[in-house]
């Protein structure tokens, strides 16, 4: 039973969730347009595909692009995770690995990962995009330089993973607000990605909390439950 006033919230919600979709989709579908009216125009006048490369790179990296965004919100309408063994520290090497590239420069990354972590159970992709937003938040939060530490542990019957950045921080107001969907204190900002990692994390039956301070940076700390532990994995003297 849904009341009046749930429904108009979802409708809102609704609302502003396809008006950040469009505008999302928007500016990569301007871009395919603009370069593919300018290759028939070229073509119209005899000039070969071949003289157009990077036009028809350019449309390549927009079709992908598109793809990106469509995944983007397929994955947060999914409630569901896919439930598979999942190493994390692996997950990290990889996603840090793949990040580095869009490290502006001046950020120092440092990984300090717990050497006998317990497995837990995951979706990968929603996992590793979980990440990849916050160290894409991290980096944008040290334009000038910093460090960026990303840390695994174990924690009383659950995984946790940790990206700290010694970056700007939050206001009061944005400590309270930074999951929430569309809050973005950013000029181009989607306001989506703690929202994203926020559900990702509760999905998997964890946790997803900050702690930060302006000025002088912020840790974001994803809890994770562990994997149930399979009879042969109990040793001889706990068994007793
Ligand atoms: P977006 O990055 O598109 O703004 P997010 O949901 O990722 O949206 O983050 C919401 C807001 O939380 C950001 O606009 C920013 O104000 C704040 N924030 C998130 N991560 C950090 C961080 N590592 N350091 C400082 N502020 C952050
Ligand atoms: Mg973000």
């Amino acid at each position: 039973f849904v009341t009046r006033r749930e429904r108009l919230e979802q409708l809102a919600t609704l609302g502003r969730f396809s008006a950040q979709m469009s505008h999302d989709l928007r500016n990569p579908i301007a871009a395919l347009k603009g370069a593919a009216q300018y290759l028939k125009e070229e073509h119209a006048r005899g000039h070969s595909w071949e003289a157009h490369g990077e036009f028809l790179d350019l449309l390549l990296e927009q079709v992908e692009r598109l793809d990106r965004v469509a995944g983007t919100y397929q994955r947060l309408a999914r409630v569901e995770p896919l439930r598979r063994p999942l190493d994390l520290n692996r997950l990290v090497e990889g996603v840090l690995s793949l990040q580095a590239f869009a490290n502006p420069g001046a950020v120092a990354l440092t990984k300090v990962l717990a050497p006998d972590l317990p497995p837990c159970e995951g979706d990968e992709d929603l996992l590793a995009n979980a990440l990849e937003n916050l160290v894409r938040n991290a980096f944008e939060a040290m334009p000038t330089g910093g460090t960026l530490t990303v840390r695994t542990g174990a924690d009383s019957g659950a995984v946790a993973l940790s990206v700290e950045d010694t970056g700007a921080g939050m206001d009061a107001r944005t400590r309270e607000r930074a999951f929430d969907d569309f809050f973005t204190t950013k000029a181009t900002g989607s306001g989506l990605g703690l929202a994203f990692v926020r559900r990702v994390a509760e999905a998997h039956g964890g946790t997803a909390t900050l702690t930060s301070a302006e000025g002088r940076g912020t840790i974001l700390r994803l809890r994770l439950p562990t994997a149930p532990a399979l009879p042969s994995a109990v040793s001889e003297g706990e068994a007793a």
